[in-house]
This record gives structure tokens, sequence and C-alpha cells, in this order.
């Protein structure tokens, strides 16, 4: 049977690698990881994370039931979003969830009153828009008083206030999240002392909170993914051990989502056309935006290889693209080895953010996912010549 291009093409041997650094890397027994589904849904990846003992992080009712259908328990499930529906809500509560993270005092009215008639309590986090600069692209940044993510700390006093008044809802923790793809650790250090700030104030409130949820966003390399195809956990989690003013019987919560998946997936296309266009040559690939839209959205760099090349015809300049009708229906522009039609390019670090965010613009089919421990990627690659494209 013919494998068709473009796939996506997931590592399970890197991802399991990857997951056992993470587990290794966490310092201390109240230390809590998460999976942002958002990153990677698909179902192998997610009960691959599930048997390195993850937690699920969900900013959907769907990832929820999702979360549930692939082995995590409700009570390690944590629900975030700025905008959850009704319906989403009484998926969260009838099912008993860890805890929602609720972004302004008009949600808490609602979720108290879906509590109310599912007649259970809801636990309550906090998410709190720190003001943090995660330093990162302007598209991915969620910690900043612009940004629409989270009660602002000028109200957790109000908010306080107001869930005092709600019998259905108890508030067990809070909730930060700053941002994605952040290399630097001194956005997370600046978090901490903003957390370390607030956790004094709730306590004068008279206030003992379960859990501290420190979010995700530790970034991977995207420039040299072969070089450092696993993130450092290490250092990461070092710097909340450090900063974090943790109390006694405190959980800290993390929510990792592109450090977990990334490096661990590729998009595989193949070469339709070489164009020759007037001021540089267009390789012309069977993948668009349509599969992987990060370059077109945030700008992204990928790593590109064309991976069936023969290296001793020699170099040439490309601007690699995709068949959209889409001037930003572009991969990037580097030197490959002289390209030309039927050859297979790999476009690498897209296990996050990439799949999930497919669509099928143009009407175009729903790219499939193809796993490493069931073949190598040369063997799917072979598959691919029986179709009508050699
Ligand atoms: C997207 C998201 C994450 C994961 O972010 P990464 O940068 O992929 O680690 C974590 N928490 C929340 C609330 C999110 O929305």
């Amino acid at each position: 049977m013919a494998i068709q291009t473009p796939f996506y093409y997931y590592d399970i041997e890197l991802l399991e690698a990857t997951l056992q650094s993470l587990t290794d890397a966490v310092p201390s027994s109240n230390f809590k990881v998460h999976y942002a589904i958002k990153a990677n849904a698909e179902d192998r990846i997610l009960k691959t994370i599930r048997k390195y003992g993850l937690g699920a992080d969900c900013v959907s009712g769907n990832e929820i039931t999702k979360a549930l259908s692939c082995g995590f328990e409700a009570n390690e499930i944590v629900l975030a979003g700025v905008g959850k529906s009704d319906a989403e809500l009484h998926t969260a509560i009838s099912n008993g969830i860890h805890s929602i993270n609720c972004e302004s005092i008009e949600e808490l009215v609602v979720i108290n009153e879906i509590a109310e008639q599912n007649n259970r309590v809801a636990n309550i986090s906090f998410r709190i828009n720190p003001n943090v600069d995660a330093k990162t692209h302007h598209k991915i940044t969620t910690g900043l008083s612009e940004n629409k993510f989270g009660i602002p700390i000028s109200e957790v006093s109000r908010a306080i206030a107001e869930i005092r008044k709600m019998p259905f809802l108890s508030l067990s923790g809070i909730h930060f999240h700053i941002g994605s793809q952040i290399l630097s650790m001194d956005p997370f250090i600046k978090l901490c002392n903003q957390v370390n700030t607030l956790l004094d104030e709730i306590e004068a409130e008279g206030i003992n909170l379960e859990h501290i949820n420190v979010g995700g966003g530790l970034g991977i390399d995207y420039l040299t993914p072969d070089e450092n195809p696993i993130p450092d956990f290490e250092k990461y989690f070092a710097v909340f051990h450090e900063h974090l003013n943790v109390r006694e019987n405190q959980t800290v919560h993390f929510e990792l989502g592109r450090s977990v998946v990334a490096q661990c997936g590729s998009l595989i296309s193949k070469v339709l056309y070489v164009k020759k266009g007037a001021t540089k040559n267009f390789a012309i690939i069977d993948a668009g935006m349509t599969e992987l839209i990060r370059p077109a959205l945030y700008d992204s760099y990928h790593e590109i290889e064309n991976i069936t090349a023969d290296a001793a015809l020699g170099q040439d300049n490309y601007s690699v693209v995709g068949p959209i009708c889409e001037s930003s229906d572009v991969f990037g522009e580097l030197e490959m080895p002289i390209t030309k039609r039927g050859d297979i390019l790999q476009i690498k670090s897209a296990g996050a953010y990439g799949q999930v965010l497919s669509s099928n613009y143009n009407l175009r089919d729903s790219a499939l996912a193809y796993y490493s421990d069931e073949n190598d990627l040369k063997s799917y690659i072979g598959q691919t010549k029986e179709s009508a494209l050699a």
C-alpha cells in the first residue's frame, strides 16, 4: 500500500528519551508535570506520554475527553482557557478534574452556577497575569498586561472576596503561563519572584493554597535540532526549585507542551517542481501551510533537509514553498543539494503546534501520521515511491 506525502513522522524513541530525561530532571516529589495537549493530540503521542506519569493540561472540553480516553486520570487534568463555554465547564466539573484555571471574575460566577447544577464543588485556580515579559515572539507572549489572558495582580483581592461568596467553588491554587518558546531562564526567575510576592499577599488574606501552577513555555532548539534534540529540563526545573518559596504541603505544577513533543516530529514532503524564478529557485513541495502553519503564522524557522538528494551534484539556493494560494506559504530560504522533482524533504522540529494546527484549506486532504516504532523513515519513504509520482 502506497503512503501519500505529505505525512507526519514521529520518532517515538526520541519522544521516550525526552520523557525519560524530563522525569529524571524533576528535583522534588512535590513537582507535578502536566503535558499541554494542545501541542500535539495524537493518541499514540498521548498514550506514550501517559506511560511516564505526566498529567494533562487542557484548553478545551474536547481535550479533556481526549485525555480521559488516552488514560489520564481526571484528578490529573487541569483546564485553562480565556473563553470556556458552558458545555466545556460542564465536562470539566462533571468529570471532577483537578483544577479549573479561572481567568476572570465574570467567569467565576458562571463556574459557580454550573457547579451548582452538577451539585459539586469545583476546584478553582486563579490564572493570574503577572505582567512578565517572556522575551519571545509577540504572538506567543501571554503574560503581559496587554494580553487577553488571566486576572491582573491588582484584581486578585477582589477575586478572593468574590470567591468567598460562592459556595460551589473552592480556591485551591494559582496559575500562570507567560508564553511559549522561552529560551532564557530570566523570565522564569522573574515569574518566581512575582509568585512569591503574591503568595505572601494571598496568605495574608488567610488562604492556604494547595498548588502553584507555573504553566509551560520552555523552548527548544529549532536552529540545530540534531545537536540538541532534548531540552535542558534540569536547568529549567532547577530555576523553580531554587527561586520559588514553596510552602510545606504545596505542590508545584508545570504544563509543558512544545518541549516534550516538538523535536520528535517531522513533516515529510515531496518536491513537485523546481522552478527557476527571476531572482531565485523555488522548490515547490506538496506540503503547505495547511500541514504546518508555523512559518506563515509566526515567521518560525524550521530546519529543512533534502534527505534523498545526490550530494555529488553540488549545492544551490532555494526558497522552499508550498502549493497553497497564499504568498505566506513559505517554509524557508536555504542552501540545499541540487534538488529535483521527486526528492523528499524533511522539515524538522514539527512535533509541536504542527499537525494540531493543520487545516483543510483548499479542500486538501489531512496528512496522516506514521511512527518510528512501526517502520523507520527510510522504509516509509520507500513506500511513497509506489504512488503516482515516483
Ligand atoms: C499552550 C499552553 C501551555 C504549553 O505551552 P508550551 O510553550 O507548549 O510549553 C501551557 N499552559 C497553558 C495554559 C497553555 O495555554
